[in-house]
C-alpha cells in the first residue's frame, strides 16, 4: 500500500521508521517530514488545512491510507474530508476527535456512559466560574475546554490563584479554546497513559507508558510537550489494564459508537490511578509524543497492517505483539524551551546510533552540511533495555555520545520506576 503520514515531530518520525519496516508499506510520503524521516520515507509539502489539495495529492499519489500524526488537522475533520473522498484514513472524524477537542464534550460523555473520571463543572463565563470555584475544594483544576497546545489547564492552590487563572482563561488569550472552562476535582495519583487501537468496535490494547511533562528534573518547572517516556508503565498492572479498558476504553468506544460518532484511531487514556482504581483525566485522538517513539521501538506487529485495519473496520481477529523490554526515550531540547527555543544550535550524533539506540528527529533542520536544532524539542534518544534501569542507562550513553550545541536534557527520566526497581 501506498500511505501518506502527515507531521514533522519526533512522533512521526517513529511512525515513518516503524511503518517503512512494514512489507505491506510500498510506498510512504511525509509531509511535510523532517532531516530524520528523509532516511525511511519520501518528504513533500502539504498545506493540511487544505483539504481539496490534500485531496488532490492522495490522488495524484494513489494513496491508500493517510496517517494523521498530529491532534489539530484531526479536531480540524481532515478525516471526514478524505474519507468522503474513499481514501483511507487512520484517526477519528471530526466528531470523534471532540474526545480531545472539548474537554467538556468528554466529561459529559464520562456521565452519561458512567465512566470514572473526577467530578466537574462546566462553565461559560468568569461570574459562573467563579461562583462554581466555591463547590470544590483546593487545589483547584481549571480547563480550557478546547485545544491549547498543552498550556490550557491550570492547577492553582487558592482561590485567589484560581480566580486570576480563570480571569486570564476568558480574557480571550487561547481564543475560542477558553470559551469555555471546565472546574474539575483534583485527582490524588500516579498518571500514566493506556493506549488502545480501535476501528470503532473491535478494540486492541496498544501499550501503556509514562512521560515527564515537566521541563526540570524532579518534575519541577514549567510544562512542556513531554521530556522523556518509558514503556511499559510497570505501574499499570495487568490487573489495572483490564479495568481501564472495562470502565473505562471499552465504555468510550460503545457509547462513541451508539451515538453516531464511531472512533476509530488510537485512543490514548491518561489515566490518574487512584486509590478507587483508574479514572481518566483526559483523552487524545493520537499518539502521545514522546510516548509514540518508545510504544514504536516496543512493537512487533506490522503496524501499517494494524492502521489500515482500523481504517477499513477489520481490526477484529488482530493483534498487537510488544516486546518484554522497556523502551525508554530522552527528549533532547534546544535551550530556552519551553519558552523561546534557541535556533541554529548544530547537532552532531555521534555514534549514538551505533551503541544501539534510535534517535527519533523533532526539531531539526538541514543547514548547508550542517544538521542543526529548528524547534523547542530536537531529538528523542530512545533505547531498551531489560527494565527501565537498563534503558535508562543505554539512553543515557547514547545521549552522551550526541554533541548538540545549546542543547539540553533531563537526566532523569524515568526516576520513579528506577527508584522502585531499586528497591
Ligand atoms: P496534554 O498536554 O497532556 O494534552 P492537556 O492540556 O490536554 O494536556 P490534561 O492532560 O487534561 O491537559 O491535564 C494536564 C495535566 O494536569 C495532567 O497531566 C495532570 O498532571 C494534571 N491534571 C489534569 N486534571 C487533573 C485532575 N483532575 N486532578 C489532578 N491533576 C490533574
Amino acid at each position: 500500500m501506498n500511505i501518506l503520514l502527515l507531521g514533522s515531530g519526533g512522533r512521526e518520525h517513529a511512525l515513518a521508521w516503524k511503518l517503512a519496516q512494514s512489507p505491506s508499506c510500498k510506498r510512504l510520503i511525509a509531509a511535510p517530514g523532517n532531516p530524520g524521516i528523509t532516511q525511511c520515507a519520501e518528504t513533500a509539502g502539504l498545506d493540511t488545512t487544505d483539504h481539496d489539495a490534500c485531496i488532490r495529492f492522495c490522488r495524484a499519489q494513489t494513496i491508500d491510507l493517510v496517517v494523521i500524526g498530529p491532534e489539530a488537522p484531526l479536531v480540524d475533520g481532515l478525516g471526514d474530508s478524505l474519507r468522503g473522498a474513499g481514501i483511507g484514513v487512520f484517526g477519528p472524524s471530526k466528531a470523534a476527535a471532540q474526545l480531545e477537542g472539548s474537554k467538556g464534550f468528554t466529561k459529559d460523555l464520562c456521565a452519561r456512559a458512567g465512566i470514572p473520571t473526577g467530578a466537574y463543572v462546566r462553565t461559560r463565563s468568569l461570574d459562573e466560574a467563579r461562583a462554581t470555584l466555591t463547590r470544590f475544594d483546593a487545589p483547584y483544576v481549571l480547563k480550557a475546554d478546547g485545544l491549547a497546545a498543552g498550556k490550557g489547564v491550570v492547577i492553582a492552590d487558592t482561590i485567589e490563584s484560581a480566580e486570576i487563572a480563570l480571569a486570564d482563561m476568558f480574557s480571550g488569550q487561547f481564543g475560542d479554546a477558553g470559551a469555555e472552562v471546565v472546574i474539575e476535582q483534583f485527582l490524588e495519583g500516579e498518571e500514566a497513559s493506556f493506549f488502545a487501537l480501535t476501528d470503532g468496535e473491535a478494540i486492541l490494547p496498544f501499550g501503556t507508558a509514562q512521560d515527564h511533562k515537566r521541563v526540570g528534573e524532579g518534575d519541577v518547572g514549567p510544562n512542556t510537550g513531554g521530556m522523556g517516556a518509558y514503556s511499559p508503565a510497570p505501574v499499570l498492572t495487568p490487573e489495572l489494564q483490564q479495568r481501564a479498558m472495562d470502565e473505562i476504553i471499552r465504555p468510550t468506544v460503545e457509547t462513541m459508537r451508539a451515538e453516531g460518532m464511531p472512533y476509530s484511531g488510537v485512543l490514548y487514556a491518561g489515566l490518574m490511578l487512584t486509590q478507587d482504581g483508574p479514572q481518566l483525566i483526559e483523552y487524545n485522538c493520537r499518539f502521545g509524543d514522546p510516548e509514540c517513539q518508545v510504544l514504536m521501538l516496543r512493537l512487533e506487529s506490522d503496524l501499517a497492517e494494524l492502521m489500515m485495519a482500523c481504517a477499513k473496520g477489520q481490526l477484529a481477529g488482530q493483534s498487537a505483539e510488544f516486546s518484554d523490554e522497556t523502551a525508554l526515550t530522552v527528549v533532547m531540547a534546544a535551550e530556552g524551551y519551553p519558552g523561546t527555543p534557541s535556533k541554529g544550535g548544530v547537532i552532531d550524533l555521534g555514534d549514538a546510533e551505533k551503541r544501539g539506540a534510535k534517535v527519533f528527529h523533532a526539531g531539526t533542520a538541514h543547514q548547508g552540511s550542517d544538521l542543526v536544532a529548528c524547534g523547542g524539542r530536537v531529538l528523542s534518544v530512545t533505547a531498551t533495555g531489560a527494565n527501565v534501569t537498563a534503558a535508562q542507562r543505554a539512553a543515557y550513553e547514547a545521549v552522551d555520545a550526541v554533541s548538540f550545541e545549546s542543547g539540553f536534557c533531563r537526566r532523569d527520566i524515568g526516576w520513579r520506576e528506577v527508584g522502585r526497581e531499586s528497591r
